[in-house]
């Protein structure tokens, strides 16, 4: 038999007679694709079943030319007659972890779905051998093989969704037919994986294969091949569906409304729940040009695009650019949290649900106590809320240890200072703890603001000392900016972030300055908020105008519900070391009339006794009016547009100061921070990425505009400049902390 024309011979191996490969095998590439030795695909008979191997490491994603490759092979197997049925299998640790996502939006020769097509109409038997992850066009394949099995470890989903896309590749047709409506919804709509033993139970897959190695895999996979070689190939596509119920038609109405609420934005969860109703009402091609048309239209959107940038921005922020090659930060066994106040708490239960034995110092004992039943409090939120059942939680506290002395916690690997924001504490704190601590030990603080230089100082060994700063609530909110200070070494930057990741947060990396970079470039924000009162806007208009704009609360309602008393001091502080700080008088008067938010009940809303929901308060109206009075400020109106500008162009300013100053590694960095940690609408993709959307330029004349109008606190950053006169692109600035 002939060899097919676009196969070719892995150097070092030769072809028998009949075309098959000898030796290693045949590898098949496309022939446009000769110039890459990494995107393969092999193929190997063993006795009557050819094996398949796909090989793109780490995760083997999917390019065009592997799909191919892939239908290549899959003649070739067809074409054999020595071959009696097909095993596909990943090379490495993955099948098949997904479509290679930088390809989304650009012209594709050859789709998941011709590839999918291939191995479904294969006349011979298809075995998918699943190992780590089979995710989007990876599980796609392996639904349009005839049969699946997999590993324990095996993790398989289709997360399109989340990337404002549906599986493009059939999977929105076969997973149905394989698990029914409700559960085909549940698994699209929420993007979430399963493992191989929920899959096996919900019908996904039809033999868990024991074992841990790819090869064990691969061995029964061969075996299954044999077994099934001479059966009538079972097409996922030909199972047949009875017509929906009422009970299904209602939980599917039901994702619908949920969706909307949690992501009004993105069409995605929609999209895929026609195609599930689709698969109930077409035949399975005309189902399929239906999902193949609403893809397109997903792909190529503005909200698929900035949700494809979120993704790669987060993934770009875990990396530490000047990290030692090859070091390899130990995990963190063992830490310890002074401090178990709102913060404190909540980082110690981050270590608990993590597994992580957790000590917990404090000032006295019965802030201790008071720290621990806080502890106890949010789990049993937890609890009652169906989020963990009370043995886990009684699990969970087993790893809290209040300690007395600070002796007690100097064999941690890691220690988290989380007392009041008061320099002289900080300092006393870390004097002590470098008189205990083991050495090698990390020394975190979880400071919104004050400079790690002036903790690191107070020790013999700065370079461990970083900021680990996470957002509040601790336990519930993604973000953790870890702080490098200027003698923090870069081992600590890499063993600070990893730390994070353990504790399942997303990590972005900040220069030390008043605020870091996250506050700091926040600060803006909240500045022009405030002033805007002073110049006549209300607080309706400013949160309505933000909520539009696509977050989830505005930020007078959110300053509401984590106290305006929070920030007071900080200003007070400012206003003392900088005789030019712009004071806001608005946020001041209202906490000094003891309007805390909702903690009182009186905000810049009024809420009812025990009620969450923001009521309009005459009396705020009235505050706002005796000062600008008192300050003599003009009132007028403000159209939605100019408050968004002002809000979010004074904080792109800052952001660009910030990356000036090499205070952030990367302009996607600061995005990350954003989403993770002020709730960014994740559909405009970052701060940064909007202003893209907007142009440097214009963003640049208007911030010129408000300098001559406003004075100092709009000076243009020099990098934002730069970028206005050179057409750069905000969001692609890096720098050097
Ligand atoms: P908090 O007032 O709720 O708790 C502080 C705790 O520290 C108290 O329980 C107090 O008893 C304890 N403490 C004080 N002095 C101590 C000492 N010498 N030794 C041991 N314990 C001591 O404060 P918080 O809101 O949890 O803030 C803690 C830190 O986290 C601050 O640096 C703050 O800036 C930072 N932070 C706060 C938030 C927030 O929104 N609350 C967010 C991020 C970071």
């Amino acid at each position: 038999m002939a060899l097919h024309s676009n196969f070719r011979a892995k150097p070092g191996c030769s072809l028998d007679a009949s075309g098959r490969g000898v030796g290693a095998g045949l590898i098949f590439l496309r022939q446009e694709d000769e110039m890459s030795e990494s995107l393969m695909v092999s193929y190997e008979v063993e006795g009557v079943v050819a094996v398949i191997t796909v090989n793109n490491p780490p995760v083997n994603a999917l390019t065009p030319e592997m799909r191919g490759s892939i239908i290549d092979a899959v003649a070739h197997a067809n074409a054999d007659p020595a071959v009696a049925a097909i095993v596909l299998i990943g090379g490495g640790q993955n099948f098949i972890a997904g479509a290679d996502i930088r390809r989304f939006g650009k012209a594709r020769t050859i789709t998941t779905r011709m590839s999918a097509a291939a191995l479904d109409a294969s006349a011979k038997p298809t075995v998918a051998a699943i190992h780590g992850y089979a995710l989007g066009g990876g599980l796609e394949h392996a639904l349009a093989c005839h049969y699946r099995i997999a590993l324990p470890t095996a993790k398989l989903g289709l997360p399109e969704v989340a990337l404002g896309l549906i599986p493009g590749g059939g999977g929105t047709q076969r997973l149905p037919r394989l698990v029914g409506a409700a559960v085909a919804t549940d698994l699209l709509v929420s993007s979430r994986h399963v493992h191989a033993a929920e899959a096996l139970k919900i019908g996904l897959i039809s033999q868990i294969v024991p074992g841990t190695q790819s090869q064990e895999l691969r061995d029964a996979a061969v075996s299954y091949a044999k077994a099934v070689a001479h059966a009538q190939p079972q097409r996922v596509r030909d199972l047949v569906l009875e017509p929906m119920d009422a009970t299904t038609m209602d939980v599917l109405q039901a994702a619908r409304r949920e969706a909307a609420k949690k992501s009004p934005h993105n069409k995605a969860p929609q999209y895929a729940i026609d195609c599930i109703e689709a698969a109930f009402s077409l035949p399975f091609d005309e189902a399929l040009e239906v999902e193949s048309r609403l893809f397109s239209e997903l792909e190529g959107s503005d909200v698929a695009k900035a949700l494809r940038y979120a993704f790669f921005a987060e993934r770009e922020a875990a990396k530490v650019p000047d990290a030692p090659p090859g070091f390899k930060p130990v995990e963190v066994r063992s830490a310890a949290v002074i401090g178990a106040g709102t913060m404190g708490a909540g980082i110690a239960i981050c270590f608990a649900d993590a597994g992580i034995v957790v000590k917990l110092l404090e000032a006295s004992a019965e802030a201790l106590d008071r720290g621990l039943q806080r502890i106890r409090d949010i789990y049993a939120v937890k609890v009652k809320r169906g989020r963990m059942t009370v043995e886990e939680m009684d699990a969970c506290l087993q790893f809290v240890q209040p300690v007395s002395h600070y002796e007690e916690i100097g064999d941690c690997d890691v220690v988290v200072e989380a007392v009041f924001e008061r320099i002289d504490l900080k300092k006393d704190v870390f004097t002590k703890l470098d008189a205990v601590m083991k050495p090698g030990a990390l020394l975190l603080t979880n400071s919104s603001a004050i400079d790690i230089n002036v903790m690191a100082n107070m020790t013999s060994r700065p370079q461990y000392v970083a900021g680990a700063h996470f957002f509040a609530p601790a336990n519930a909110m993604k973000l953790c900016e870890i702080v490098k200070g200027d003698q923090t070494s870069i081992e600590t930057v890499v063993r600070a972030m990893k730390m994070g990741r353990d504790l399942k947060k997303v990590c972005a990396v900040s220069g030390t300055c008043d605020g870091f970079a996250a506050n700091r470039s926040r600060a803006p924000l909240v500045t022009e908020m405030m002033l805007l009162l002073e110049e006549g806007a209300r607080p309706e208009q400013i949160d309505r105008v933000m909520v539009e704009f696509g977050y989830p609360m505005g930020p007078f309602a959110v300053s509401d519900l984590s106290g305006l008393d929070v920030s007071y001091d900080t200003r007070k502080r400012r206003a003392a070391a900088d005789p030019q700080y712009r004071k806001l008088h608005v946020p001041d008067r209202m906490v000094e009339l003891g309007r805390k938010g909702q903690k009182n009940g009186a905000g810049w809303y009024r809420y009812e006794e025990g009620g969450r929901t923001p009521r309009h308060d005459e009396e705020v109206m009235r505050i706002i009016a005796t000062v600008a009075h008192e300050l003599g400020t003009p009132q007028r109106t403000f159209t939605d547009s100019e408050i968004l500008k002002r809000l979010l162009f004074a904080s792109i300013n800052e952001a660009c100061k910030i990356l000036d100053e090499g205070k952030a590694y990367r302009a996607s960095d600061i995005d990350v921070m954003w989403l993770y940690g002020f709730g960014f609408p994740r559909h405009r993709g970052g701060l940064l990425y909007w202003a893209d959307t907007i142009g440097a330029k214009e963003i640049h004349l208007q911030v010129q505009q408000w300098h001559e109008q406003y004075g100092r606190r709009w000076t243009p950053s020099p990098l934002l400049s730069k970028a206005a006169n050179e057409g750069l692109s905000l969001r692609e600035l890096k720098s050097v902390i």
